[in-house]
């Protein structure tokens, strides 16, 4: 059996943070953080021909054509079932109704598959701008950082791992004011429609870290 679990949100609203944390502890067993932007950011820097195709509309805040995310996505997803993962959250899939049909049909075709909950973080959108714009990542562990809220101990350098810290090319004010209208037009609608099936929780995104990720925690110890 492989259960998973949903993070949706706004651009910057947190929920990489803490599906990457929520997949470093050993409690629940193998967790997997399956973030489709960082799958797709990979593609792209492997050359590959899916890699090329996609490149302009990732550095832009454009969204990927469905058919290509949802092939990536399905290779992951069967990667992680060969291994054996026990649990998978789902960050950044889906994004479209397109998306989130394929996501039910994919799950409801199989079996082996327990679909938790959609964990919504709701944050203010002005806050979004200044989280996205001060974002920086590990470049080696993928380690998340904020430089005015959460800085690493040495400057541009990971406190776990040591490894040089980058920001996102989509992480500018332009493109991220971009990707929050797209996704108040593409994903916001699709609140109702897990509403209307029951699995929708919301999680208050403006809550202190740690306190973010004991609710959670909480809600998933309970499934
Ligand atoms: P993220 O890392 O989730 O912020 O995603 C970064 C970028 O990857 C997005 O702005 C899109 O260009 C692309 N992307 C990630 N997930 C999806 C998806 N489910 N559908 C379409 N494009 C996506």
């Amino acid at each position: 059996m492989i259960s998973f679990s949903l993070f949706m949100g706004p651009p910057g609203c947190g929920k990489g943070t803490q599906a990457s944390k929520l997949s470093k502890l050993t409690s629940f067993g193998s967790v997997a953080h399956l973030s489709t932007g960082d799958l797709l950011r990979l593609e792209i820097k492997s050359g590959s021909s899916i890699g090329n195709k996609i490149k302009e509309s990732v550095d832009n805040g454009l969204l990927v054509v469905d058919s290509l995310v949802l092939e990536v996505l399905h290779q992951e997803i069967l990667r992680l079932q060969k291994i054996n993962t026990k649990f998978v959250i789902l960050d950044g899939f889906p994004r479209t109704l397109v998306q989130a049909i394929a996501l039910e049909e994919l799950f409801s075709s199989d079996p082996s598959i327990v679909f938790d909950k959609v964990y919504w973080f709701d944050v203010e959108t002005e806050i979004l701008v200044e989280r996205a714009v001060n974002r920086r990542i590990c470049k080696s562990c993928g380690q998340i950082y904020n430089i005015k809220f959460k800085q690493p101990k040495i400057e541009n350098v990971c406190d776990i791992c040591e490894g040089e810290l980058y920001q996102r090319n989509d992480d500018n004010e332009a493109t991220i004011k971009d990707r929050i209208t797209i996704y108040n037009r593409e994903t916001l609608p699709l609140l109702k429609f897990y509403k209307d099936r029951g699995v929708y929780q919301r999680i208050d995104a403006q809550l202190p870290e740690s306190e973010i990720s004991n609710i959670i925690m909480n809600h998933l110890k309970k499934n």
